[in-house]
């Protein structure tokens, strides 16, 4: 096995379920923290929106923590504020939350449209600055490794723009108008997603939790979100990832047929069991928690916990979903040094 790969060429690979020396460890959710922000004179919430901080503090995953990627951005209001959703904006601890949402009624759904110069709302604007910035600094650098850029998918849109109450109740009673929304949000994420492939991303990751079992009822994924998520992804360009929070046990197959290359699972899925369904399909990308193990536990157990995640055959070795931000920098750190001590012990 050829051991001269660079970062972006074994996860690539990874990704197309190709052989690698090792497998690649990253985050493909968000990778902000107080001591990354600290050592880059960046902070939230002016790294939410600010081009210049936003790329400086994802830049410092890789140049600081030694995570194999660059990863960005640390909050996600881009798209639904450009259809209408209103947001708080933030703090420097914790991502705005939304607070309010155009579609109130069913009724409302026929009036979203999607807006003239949509890649000019500030959001979307902000992202794709910030991936210009990012690439030329990541070519500049010499740096081969993957730009990975995550964005909302349709589930997450039809759940902003109609409110998450609405979201679930016309699931059941009003599956008509919701289906407008999710399709019409398919469309919008895997032309967004082009256009941040061209701009230098290697790797859209597809955040869209409100599909998955935890919040929406399983036996309805596969009628409502398995054509979507086709579409999108043979649509999409590059390098692509379906986020899942929350136990997906349920629903793995059905992911799996989905199209993406990727499937990033929260720790609640166990990842043992998803690579005995699902790991010869497609590239199974997680899940130590980052709650339960990376904030909370010492270096050498995360350590163990991240060992046995690539045992139990995660092809990209990651967090389960986005990194807490007061997680300690020393943790991260271990979390590297048990991907390489992992092969090590093993030869
Ligand atoms: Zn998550």
């Amino acid at each position: 096995m050829d051991t001269n790969l660079t970062m972006l060429e074994r996860f690539t690979r990874s990704m197309q379920l190709k052989e690698v020396d090792k497998v690649p460890v990253c985050s493909v959710t968000q990778t902000g923290t107080m001591d990354l922000m600290e050592l880059t004179g960046t902070s939230w919430p002016k790294a939410f929106t600010d081009p210049v901080e936003m790329a400086a503090l994802s830049m410092a995953g890789y140049e600081i923590a030694g995570l194999e990627g660059v990863r960005f951005p640390f909050s996600s209001p881009d798209i639904p504020q450009a259809f209408g959703c209103s947001y708080s904006s933030g703090t420097n601890n914790s991502p705005p939350y939304q607070t309010d949402f155009p579609c109130k009624n069913p009724e409302d759904v026929g009036n979203v449209v999607i807006p003239d110069n949509l890649y000019e709302s500030p959001g979307m604007k902000a992202m794709i600055e910030t991936t210009d910035i990012l690439r030329k600094q990541i070519d500049d650098k010499g740096y081969e490794l993957p730009l990975i850029c995550g964005i909302l998918g349709p589930a997450s849109f039809a759940s902003c723009v109609a409110g998450v109450n609405n979201y679930l109740m016309w699931s059941v009673k009003e599956q008509d108008a919701l289906q407008k929304l999710i399709d019409l949000g398919g469309d919008v994420c895997a032309e967004y997603a082009n256009v941040l492939y061209d701009h230098g991303v290697d790797s859209v990751v597809i955040i869209d939790s409100e599909s998955g079992p935890d919040l929406f009822p399983p036996p309805l994924f596969e009628p409502m979100f398995l054509q979507v998520y086709k579409k999108m992804a043979a649509k999409m360009k590059g390098l692509n990832i379906l986020h899942m929070c929350g136990d997906a046990t349920l629903i793995l197959e059905p992911m799996a047929k989905s199209g993406f290359m990727g499937i990033s699972l929260e720790e609640k899925t166990d990842m043992g069991y998803a690579s005995r369904v699902i790991g010869n399909e497609v590239c199974l990308i997680g899940n130590v928690s980052p709650a339960n193990e990376l904030l909370l536990q010492s270096p050498s157990a995360i350590k163990a916990a991240a060992k046995k995640c690539i045992e139990d055959g995660t092809r990209i070795l990651a967090p389960g979903c986005g990194i807490a931000p007061y997680t300690p920098l020393a943790k991260l750190k271990a979390f590297v040094e048990a991907r390489d001590e992992y092969y090590s012990e093993k030869n």
